[in-house]
């Protein structure tokens, strides 16, 4: 396969670019800030699937109604321990992020709290919100699902049956917090997105058609589409896989079950039960300092960490890492490079701006 055209720009300017998009979209100033500051901090990342690739997608949602601007979050149940939220369908960068304030300000309080958010628009990389967490001390848990997006096999199956449904821990410590966050799915179905677009190529069994073949073609999942704009997951015939056999797909499970069916939000499907896509979260947050010693902690998991690492390399270029770190790591590189966008996601999210009378940054 040939290499894929990459554009490479700054953090800055295509932070203030995205902001001015969803400005012109129809969101205040501060929530466009919001969205584009999550967008951008998923590419700085390294986790493109989730970054300024959603933008066209996310623009199209917002003039569809699907997606609403400047919402609240409804209090549905509150039991102090526990909450249940409705996002009302709001940028799930808005209510997402105000589901996870509320957890950590009554987590910070008492020690410990469970909070439910359904019909969340998409609330991108679970892994900002574990963030949040972590930078106030406490650990978080966050099992989600994506209500009306069914994409995913179940181990064994060749037909969709789960969305990619991720899944979320955050440990807080003082040499910086360890973050493990992932679709349950093989692969996030951003990443077939960005394949699609030119971006990096997908492994030869991300994916399995209708008929039981292995596969890593993102029209096994789109069907037919044109090189830039618009990919339909409804299009094609075949599926995500479930990553790691049975166990990844009972963990998938677990996040429909969860994010899904306790929120009240819904399950992944059966997908004519619902037009709107939504996410449901299922978050957990527990305050070290409350629970026990926190000092014995800190020490005793960062002696933990740093004994794991000290593993020797089967690839001596590869050093053993904990999660978090690729994402530390690149977050350092692409401050420097840029960030890297192929160009046909480049000129989606350019024809996305002209279409809302926004030019591109100049120069690039
Ligand atoms: P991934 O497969 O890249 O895995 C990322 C996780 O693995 C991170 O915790 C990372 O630190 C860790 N990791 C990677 N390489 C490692 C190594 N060598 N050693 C140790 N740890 C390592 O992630 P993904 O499944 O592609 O998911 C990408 C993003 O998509 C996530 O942020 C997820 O929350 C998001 N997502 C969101 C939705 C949604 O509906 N909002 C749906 C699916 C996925």
């Amino acid at each position: 396969m040939a290499e894929p055209d990459y554009v490479y720009i700054p953090e800055a300017e295509l932070e203030g670019f995205v902001t001015r998009i969803f400005t012109a979209s129809g969101c205040t100033p501060h929530e466009a800030a919001r969205i584009s500051n999550h967008l951008v901090g998923a590419n700085l990342s390294g986790h493109d699937s989730h970054g300024v690739v959603r933008v066209p997608r996310y623009v199209e949602w917002q003039k569809a109604g699907y997606v609403l601007a400047g919402q609240t979050v409804d209090t549905i149940t509150d039991g102090g321990s526990f909450v249940l939220l409705d996002g009302k369908f709001g940028f799930g960068q808005t209510v997402a992020q105000q589901a996870t304030e509320l957890g950590i300000e009554r987590a910070l309080q008492n020690g410990a709290c469970i909070v439910g958010l359904r019909n969340a628009g998409h609330i991108g990389r679970t892994g900002d919100y574990a963030e949040m967490a972590t930078a106030q001390g406490l650990i978080s848990i966050h099992f989600v699902n994506v209500a009306g997006s069914v994409l995913v096999a179940p181990f064994g199956g060749t037909e969709r049956r789960f969305s990619t449904a991720p899944f979320c821990v955050g440990v807080p410590l003082p040499q910086g917090p360890v973050i493990l966050d992932f679709a349950t799915s093989f692969v996030a179905e951003g990443k077939v997105l960005v394949a699609s677009n030119g971006g990096k190529a997908l492994p030869e069994n991300a994916l399995i058609t209708a008929e039981g073949q292995m596969s890593g073609d993102p029209h096994t999942l789109y069907g037919d589409y044109a090189p830039v704009g618009p990919r339909n997951a409804a299009g094609g015939t075949g599926a995500i896989r479930a990553f790691g056999d049975h166990k990844g797909s009972g963990l998938a499970l677990m996040c429909e079950l969860l994010a899904g069916a306790l929120t009240g939000g819904g399950c992944s499907g059966p997908i004519t039960e619902r037009a709107r896509i939504a996410n449901g979260m299922l978050s957990i947050y527990l305050s070290p300092q409350h629970f026990g010693d926190e000092a014995a902690f800190h020490q005793a998991a960062q002696g933990y960490i740093s004994w794991v690492k000290s593993c020797r390399a089967a690839d001596p270029e590869a050093p053993i890492l904990a999660p978090g770190d690729p994402e530390k790591q690149r977050r350092a590189k692409r401050r420097i490079t840029g960030l890297p966008l192929s160009r046909d996601a480049w000129q989606g999210i350019l024809d996305t701006a002209a279409s809302l009378g926004i030019n591109g940054p100049q120069g690039i």
